[in-house]
């Protein structure tokens, strides 16, 4: 009946599903996870929280950041992902500096994802101003910056490091914070088979500020500038009009959707029926790490929906009535081209002596993980056909949760 049922079967010991990637990740975020949830002023917004993560931000380093990228990395597997995009703009010391090594931050990126066994898709962030109408990045923001020809030196340092389980690929920021003329500079001289990903439309001050300074929405204004394909993942696209989800459905870009992240901060609900109905290629990402699992990424994106129309089974296809299964066939279905990694040998066992799965069949093993409680019920995770993950414990669990026990200190002082 489709691709994804004949990639669930089941072994003597369980379930086995594809690997599932996660489309959006700001690594360091994992540490200031549940440490913004106190009201500060009744104003609290996602502009509010921004501060809050910019303060925390601040305090990285190469070796802390290595440290709590590992420790998300290791969760992320024990969750079922085995990929990884990540949206990384944390490059220079703390005052704006570049270290020693410019790409210092980037190989402690590199060096999490290496340790932990998960597949990367390094996407190193052009950042260069504070907002749609020019203004400098902020004290907090420096360390985020470079122009366009210092983009492009970072990006050729990291060349190299390509290998079988790291591909290399390209962040805007925002509109926000990458002038159009930047972004036509930039983008024909990536090599031409690297993913591109941007935040966009993911708060209505956004949208606003792109209507008043670029007469336009951000998804309208980014498909008539720029040459929007499969290569492109838009990431969020919460806030559309019904002719931007037609024209995103219809140039072949994946939507990155972080349905906890977007609860967590208040963003709004991406129009997925009307997006599924015009086809569109979408996946998920934990972004900020408020929670690390595709269970409850999958299950949210769902029940917003249902809370929004009161109706119930909203992600579902013609040839496909089980809303899990269509769910996993969309994030299977964007997998490759949002990250580079066709995904070959990844393989998530689920338990299948787990009460949950009891009597489960083929039919309902995907509904019945996704939407019946909250026992992590993946056993072994396998990336490129070595075992990562077993008993549900990572390999190195317990060192890197030591690791990151310790970079929490300084972080936290
Ligand atoms: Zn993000």
């Amino acid at each position: 009946m489709s691709n994804l049922h004949l990639s669930v079967t089941k072994t003597p010991t369980g379930w086995q599903l594809p690997g599932i990637a996660n489309l959006h990740s700001h690594a360091f975020q994992r540490a200031m996870a549940g440490m913004a949830e106190r009201q500060a002023n009744p104003e609290d917004s996602f502009w509010t929280w921004r501060e809050t993560m910019y303060r925390f931000a601040a305090r990285f380093d190469p070796d802390t950041l290595h440290a709590v990228a590992a420790q998300v990395y290791a969760e992320m597997l024990e969750a079922g992902y085995t990929t990884v995009c990540e949206f990384h703009y944390l490059h220079h010391a703390p005052d704006g500096t570049p270290y020693d090594d410019p790409a210092a931050m980037s190989r402690a990126i590199i060096r999490a994802a290496r340790d932990t066994g998960i597949r990367l898709t390094l996407l190193p962030v052009l950042y260069m101003q504070g907002g749609f109408d020019g203004r400098a990045l902020s004290e907090r923001q420096r360390r985020f910056g470079h122009d366009v020809d210092g983009y492009l030196r970072l990006f050729d340092m990291l060349l190299p490091e390509i290998n079988d389980g790291m591909k290399l690929g390209c962040a805007l920021h925002s509109l926000r914070a990458v002038p159009a003329e930047a972004m036509h500079s930039l983008l024909p001289r990536l090599p031409s088979d690297a993913p591109i990903h941007i935040h966009i439309a993911e708060q209505i001050g956004e949208v606003q500020d792109c209507m008043a300074m670029r007469n336009a929405r951000p998804v309208e204004w980014l498909l008539d500038n720029a040459d929007v394909s499969d290569r492109w993942t838009l990431v969020h696209a919460t806030h559309l009009t019904s002719g931007e989800t037609q024209g995103i459905a219809k140039s072949g870009a994946t939507v990155a959707i972080c349905p906890t992240t977007e609860a967590n901060l208040g963003d709004g609900l991406f129009p997925l029926r009307n997006y599924l109905d015009a086809n569109g290629a979408w996946g998920i990402g934990s972004d900020s790490h408020i929670s690390v699992s595709p269970v409850e990424e999958l299950r949210w994106l769902e029940y917003g929906q249902r809370l929004l129309t009161r109706h119930r089974n909203i992600a579902v296809r013609e040839a496909s009535p089980s809303v899990g299964e269509t769910l996993m066939r969309g994030v299977a279905a964007s997998s490759a081209q949002a990250s580079g990694f066709a995904g070959t040998g990844d393989v998530v066992v689920l338990d299948g002596g787990a009460a949950q799965l009891a009597g489960a069949t083929q039919d309902d093993v995907v509904d019945r993980w996704i939407f019946s409680g909250n026992r992590n019920l993946v056993d072994e995770v396998h990336v490129a056909g070595q075992r990562v993950v077993a008993e549900g414990q990572h390999r190195d669990r317990d060192a890197i949760a030591s690791g990151y026990g310790a970079a929490m200190r300084p972080l936290l002082a």
